[in-house]
């Protein structure tokens, strides 16, 4: 599986001769496809690069190499598991990465350019959940862990300690004295869950908690959480830790992932608009984003899976611009046409460490062009740094 480390290596990645290729595989829905039809398919990709390439003067020797192996791979892009898979290549730089990816891709594609194209990865990086489940009732709790896609069960414990408290206490003389010791040990058993909890979260690099209990025990047990996982609590949901099947789990987990997702995106939209249209800290369109991405400003870049916008770059300064020009207005070295300015903004984003928020279908971004940044700062705004200047 790719790592934010891979994506940091390829976004770095630059061939000066345009020798960089990107391979996307999509598996197509319905599964009807024979292998011959794969064949054809990447064959049409790889043809349709080639002439791109020539168009362009690239040097086709160059080339070559990779699209040749990659030709050879297409059969077995078939029978691997309704996987999708990505390849960054250039045989004259010595560098080849192949990775499997979920089938979340846009599509199968095949490009040659300076830079890779990772913008097809920002969606898939942006659908990959790292969660920690636990089901938890008065005995009883379960860990789980979700990654990408697979839920494991990781601890099954049952408090032995409240079990036997209530069968030796049935015979006993004092009803209440009883009761408060279940209490009690109840509470015992919420924190010991709460510390596997925690220990579990700092050794597994989840990122998000879920609980999982009956209504009456989330106030109970909520209280007992640490600070630290408390802060990536994303929510709870009904289940009983003794029924619940890992399927079960799974998709009430999933379903809560989606919508706590889908609230803070849109909560990201409704700010990023606000604070662009008080002039604060926020940038929206594609002409203002450019403009605070080259001044240092943002932090969180937002971009739409839809977005798609034509234009330039300059691989000499690295000014990025959608009015298409021969020559760099930032430097006058010749610029380098792109299909989609997207790729470049995302590569940019991943080199300079920015936060990347991968919208999708929403009217409200769209009205906005489809991308937007949330600003660390204002450079028109902060006057003590340019009187510093
Ligand atoms: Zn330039």
């Amino acid at each position: 599986m790719i790592t934010k480390s891979d994506i940091r290596e390829l976004a770095n990645f630059h061939s000066p001769e345009g020798c960089g290729v990107t391979f996307y595989y999509q598996p197509t829905a319905p599964p009807n496809r024979s292998h011959r039809d794969e064949a054809i398919l990447v064959k049409d990709l790889v043809n349709n690069a080639l002439r791109e390439a020539e168009k362009k003067g690239t040097n086709l020797k160059s080339v070559q190499p990779d699209l040749q192996r990659i030709l050879e791979l297409a059969d077995a892009l078939r029978s691997n598991g309704r996987k999708g898979k990505a390849i960054f290549a250039c045989s004259a730089l010595g560098f080849w990465r192949e990775f499997d990816l979920p089938s979340r891709l846009p599509k199968s594609n095949l490009l040659l350019n300076q830079r890779f194209h990772l913008k097809p990865l920002a969606a898939v990086f942006d659908g990959m959940q790292h969660a920690c489940v636990a089901l938890v009732d008065r005995t009883k709790a379960r860990v789980f862990e979700i990654t990408d896609g697979v839920i494991v069960e990781k601890l099954d414990f049952i408090n032995e300690l409240s079990r036997r408290g209530r069968s030796d206490g049935w015979g006993g003389y004092d009803a209440g004295h009883v009761e408060r010791r279940v209490m009690n040990e109840t509470l015992q058993h919420f924190k010991v869950v709460s510390d596997a909890i925690t220990s579990h979260f700092q050794s597994g690099g989840c990122d998000k908690l879920l609980i999982g209990c009956h209504d009456d025990i989330w106030s109970e047990f909520e209280p007992q959480l640490h600070s630290y996982v408390r802060q990536r609590l994303v929510g709870h949901f009904r289940a009983d830790p003794k029924l619940a099947t890992e399927r079960e789990v799974y998709q009430s987990a999933m379903e809560l992932l989606q919508l706590h997702d889908d609230d803070r995106k849109q909560a990201m939209i409704t700010d990023v608009i606000g604070e662009a249209h008080r002039n604060g800290r926020g940038a929206i369109g594609l002409r203002r984003v450019l403009r605070s991405l080259e001044a240092g400003e943002v932090q969180t870049l937002m971009i739409a899976s839809t977005f798609n916008a034509p234009g330039v770059k300059c691989y000499h300064c690295g000014h990025m611009d959608y009015h298409i020009a021969p020559a760099c207005v930032m430097c006058g070295k010749p610029n380098t046409e792109l299909e989609d300015l997207g790729d470049a903004i995302v590569g940019h984003a991943i080199r300079h460490g920015l936060e990347l928020v991968y919208i999708g279908d929403d009217e409200q971004f769209d009205k906005v062009g489809r991308i937007a940044a949330l600003l660390r700062f204002r450079a028109d705004q902060s006057t003590p740094a340019k009187v510093a200047v």
